[in-house]
């Protein structure tokens, strides 16, 4: 017999490691796992498994290993790659992360917090806070993504440039490997230079060789000052003399610089139609210094504005003048992904060049969206402290989805293009996931692939753990 497309004796092998209300089959239960936060992706699952415990993911990854189901490992589903739903889902299985969610340990005199995977990242921000400290990992989906989500897809955010990636934040993971077994990579050392640096190989691995159970995360002193500025620029190149300025003048007190250009704006009015963008420029800067310390952080960034003014880079400058109106700037940068959604379909890329290339590459990319694709609207903002820029483009209002979807993939790949023109990467944080895999995979030198489909042999020689995400599943045995 079989349930929603699972036999019973499946069924009841899962249920016998979960329970009843660990396995869900239903499609009123499972809609919420199978699609992604942008809409832009369906996925079908035989089951989403629900393990309330480390020993039951360990139970369950056996189990899986002996039904032959392919796991998708899954935490706040707030990646934007597909990497956590597939749409080819009839031999797999969702394993939701969601239920382990205690944090296990805040050590603020080590600096050390360490928590379930399935913690929802701004849980251990606020934790971290109530001690005093920083977690400083921070994303427009912090509400809802999770850390272990985090560390597999070694997410970015607004604050790479002061702290780096999930990559420089985590200390230890815990992990289920692909053969059950518990491997504990928790150690509290900030410096441990014994070997292979083994949790390296899972983050970023997106749930390709094993599934993390645990999360252990440096935590920094809570910033005590804060100034934020919102600035107006002429052009992209005036905007990347700036950064370049910043950093002499502010060193390392900068924490955050994201560069919008002025076409951006109609789509964060999409959340909130009163919003209204502090300055009218072409291309516009949100800066934000932090520090610690007891330094005079407003004098700072003054100074550096008025010098930026006298050599002509910039045109008008707004300072916060208090925490609410901080967050009203940094409103603008985060309704922007949100404005996009509710637009609709539309291409979306997360690409990274050098600092000094993003210039050259939001030109080159707008010069070929007009001369190939009359009608679709570019827009370009993003981490320009890290040489991170989404270039999106948005379909003719009026546009069947269907034929929007079949150009924009033409688009894709002629930004893509230009990119690796510039030497760039056609994943800057998000991932590569389903989407991007046959573009990642054809992308690489043969000693390249021959490397990452050894470590996938390796860790994971069924080809079980998140089927089809980051590596063509055919590329996985040897
Ligand atoms: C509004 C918005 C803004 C965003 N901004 C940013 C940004 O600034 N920077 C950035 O980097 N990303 C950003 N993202 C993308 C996304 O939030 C990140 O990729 C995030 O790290 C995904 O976490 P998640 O828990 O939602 O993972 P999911 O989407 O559930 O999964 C992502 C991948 O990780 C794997 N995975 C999940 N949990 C585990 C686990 N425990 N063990 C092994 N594998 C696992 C999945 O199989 C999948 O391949 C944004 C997304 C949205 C919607």
């Amino acid at each position: 017999m079989t349930v929603h497309g699972i036999t019973s004796p499946v069924l009841d092998a899962l249920q016998s490691i979960v329970g009843k209300d660990g396995v869900l089959t239903d499609a009123a239960g499972m809609a919420g796992y199978l699609g992604d936060w942008s809409g832009d992706y369906r996925g079908a699952a035989l089951a989403v498994l629900r393990p309330g415990s480390v020993a039951e993911v360990q139970a369950l990854v056996r189990g899986c290993g002996s039904l032959g189901l392919g796991i998708i490992p899954q935490g706040g589903n707030t990646g934007l790659v597909a990497g956590a739903i597939d749409s080819n889902g009839s031999g797999t299985v969702i394993v939701s992360l969601e239920r382990l969610n205690a944090i296990r340990l805040v050590d603020a005199d080590n600096f050390i917090l360490q928590a379930d995977a399935g913690c929802v990242l701004q849980a251990i921000k606020d934790t971290a806070e109530e001690k005093d400290c920083l977690f400083p990992l921070a994303l427009g989906a912090q509400g809802s993504c999770r850390i272990g989500g985090n560390a597999a897809t070694n997410a970015g955010g607004v604050n790479v440039l002061r702290y780096g990636m999930a990559r420089d934040l985590i200390l230890g993971l815990e992990v289920v490997l692909a053969d059950g077994e518990l491997w504990n990579g928790f150690c509290g050392l900030r410096k441990n230079n014994s070997g292979y640096d083994l949790k390296q190989l899972f983050i970023g691995a997106e749930g390709t060789l094993g599934i993390i159970t645990g999360v252990e995360v440096k935590l920094f002193p809570k910033p005590a000052r804060v100034e934020t500025a919102y600035i107006g620029v002429a052009s992209f190149e005036a905007a990347i003399a700036l950064f370049r300025q910043a950093r002499r003048d502010c060193s390392d007190l900068v924490s955050a610089f994201e560069i919008i250009g002025a076409e951006c704006i109609e789509l964060a009015r999409l959340v909130n139609s009163e919003m209204i963008a502090p300055v009218a420029a072409p291309v516009q800067v949100l800066i934000e210094l932090s520090s610690s310390a007891l330094v005079d952080l407003n004098a700072v960034l003054v100074g550096f504005l008025a010098g930026a003014m006298e050599k002509g880079l910039v045109g008008e400058a707004v300072l916060a003048a208090s925490g609410a109106q901080a967050k009203s700037f940094w409103s603008i940068r985060e309704g922007l992904v949100e404005g996009q959604a509710k637009r609709g379909y539309h291409v979306r890329t997360d690409l990274s060049v050098r600092i000094s290339d993003i210039p050259a590459l939001i030109e080159r990319a707008r010069r070929f969206v007009k001369a190939e694709h009359p009608g679709w609207t570019p827009l370009a903002y993003g981490h320009a402290g890290d040489g991170n820029i989404h270039f999106n483009v948005l379909p003719p209002l009026g546009l069947p989805d269907a034929e929007a979807r079949a150009r924009g993939s033409g688009i894709t790949e002629g930004l893509y293009d230009i990119t690796t023109c510039l030497g760039g990467s056609i994943s800057a944080e998000h991932g590569i996931g389903r989407s991007r895999s046959r573009e990642f995979w054809s992308g690489l030198s043969p000693v390249h692939r021959r490397l990452v489909s050894a470590l996938k042999n390796a860790l994971d020689p069924k080809g079980l753990m998140n089927p089809g995400c980051l590596l063509p599943s055919t590329e996985t045995t040897p």
